[in-house]
């Protein structure tokens, strides 16, 4: 119940202007649990406890937060955390992108010693950072 008074937030933020797309961090977890009532079966055998029960579970700082889900919730959870993998994804090029485009920056800029920096960090972003330029006009 705790929960509806977070999705009346009016509208988030967006100031990157990509488009908006329901996805999440965390996982979905399935248990099945012992209810304790006294002479139930879940007591002794495993088989018999009580479920499943779904769970969404995300760590946020040093906390982990957990609610509970329905099953077809849990569906629904699962994809948005696998387009959240599939965006972190997205913005790992991106940001190799936005570096590859830095250090021609970079480059452009008469350097101290241009030739100890290529040895260096020299191994994977050489090429793609001349062979796509794109001028923003
Ligand atoms: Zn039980």
């Amino acid at each position: 119940m705790a929960d509806r008074k977070q999705s009346r937030n009016p509208k988030p933020e967006n100031p990157l202007g990509l488009d908006l797309r329901p996805m999440r961090r965390g996982s979905v977890g399935v248990r099945f649990v012992k209810c304790g009532k006294a002479g139930c079966a879940c007591a002794t055998d495993k088989d018999a406890r009580h479920g499943p029960y779904y769970s969404l579970t995300r760590t946020v700082g040093r906390k982990t937060k957990s609610r509970f889900l329905s099953k077809s919730q849990a569906a629904v959870a699962e994809r948005q955390i696998k387009a959240g993998r599939l965006f972190r994804e997205e913005l790992e090029a991106y940001w190799r992108a936005c570096e590859a485009l830095a250090d021609e920056e970079l480059e452009a800029v008469e350097g101290a010693s241009s030739t100890a920096s290529a040895e260096k960090g020299g191994s994977v972003a050489h090429s793609s950072a001349r062979s796509k330029k794109k001028s923003p006009s």
